[in-house]
């Protein structure tokens, strides 16, 4: 079979806009060719949601395990033992969502800190690649990320939306990037264009990160704004067109490349 196949490296597919019609979201993603899902873990408690939501659909649905720095204040000394045991899960697949954002500063930036480095910890004590957020932080998370580096086994950053330097920086600690629906943004998304063409075809990876970040440039336009993981193929179309590759060339090699980072079995066909 060489039906298009995609990985969404990044769905919140716990989130409470999915609880009346997830099984409905599924069914549409794996229409589209999106025949495997990670399932982003944002907190303690969606990364429980998760990992249920994984256990209920192996082979296509994995799930994070992480704290995001939106969150971070909650990451407390006494809940971290709890988030480390989540992430030893058979189903969780990367440490994270973690990092560092700024522009939000919705946790004090040093609990923010604190808690990166915690994850980061975690995530060499698993063995499991890192699911990394930065956001307007970069110079102090390149410097944690540096210090951790060592220990890790790689990791992704995720929803990458900065410029050639921040690229080149991760791509030199050997990380992948994460490539959203931000590339479809005709305004915001234009130095990404350029940008993702820098990406060696083996360190880029897709994601949706709904029901955040709608591609805005679906025709016909959807009536809600809620992304859905059956768009990824809209995102693959931009990331295509930007690198002037066949959109089947980036699926494919993004595929291989989510495949390979998180550990996941190749798809059945018959999905
Ligand atoms: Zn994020």
């Amino acid at each position: 079979m060489n039906r298009t196949e995609f990985v969404d490296i990044g769905v919140n597919l716990a989130h409470d806009s999915y609880d009346s019609d997830r099984e409905a979201v599924m069914e549409r993603a794996a229409r589209a060719g999106v025949v495997q899902m990670i399932v982003t873990g944002s907190s303690v408690e969606s990364t429980r949601r998760a990992i249920e939501l994984a256990r209920a659909h192996p082979g296509v649905l994995y799930a994070t395990a992480g704290v995001h720095p939106h969150h971070a204040a909650d990451l407390t000394a006494e809940a971290l033992p709890e988030l480390a045991a989540l992430a030893h899960d058979p189903a969780v697949v990367a440490a994270g969502e973690c990092g560092l954002d700024y522009f939000r500063d919705f946790s004090p930036r040093d609990l923010q800190r604190r808690a990166f480095g915690w994850q980061l910890e975690m995530a060499a004590k698993t063995g499991k690649p890192v699911f990394l957020h930065q956001r307007d932080a970069h110079e102090d998370f390149l410097a944690i990320l540096r210090e951790h580096r060592a220990a890790l086994t790689g990791g992704v950053a995720h929803c990458f939306t900065a410029g050639p330097a921040e690229r080149d920086a991760y791509l030199e600690l050997g990380l992948c990037i994460g490539i959203t629906g931000w590339i479809n943004d005709e305004r915001r998304g234009l130095g990404l264009r350029d940008v993702v063409r820098g990406i060696p075809a083996e360190r880029l990876m897709l994601e949706s990160d709904a029901p955040y970040l709608l591609p805005r440039d679906l025709k016909p336009a959807p009536k809600t704004r809620r992304n859905e993981p059956m768009y990824l193929p809209q995102v693959a179309r931009a990331v295509a067109v930007a690198r002037g590759e066949p959109v089947e060339a980036v699926a494919a090699a993004s595929t291989r490349t989510a495949r390979q980072l998180f550990g996941l079995p190749h798809a059945a066909t018959n999905q």
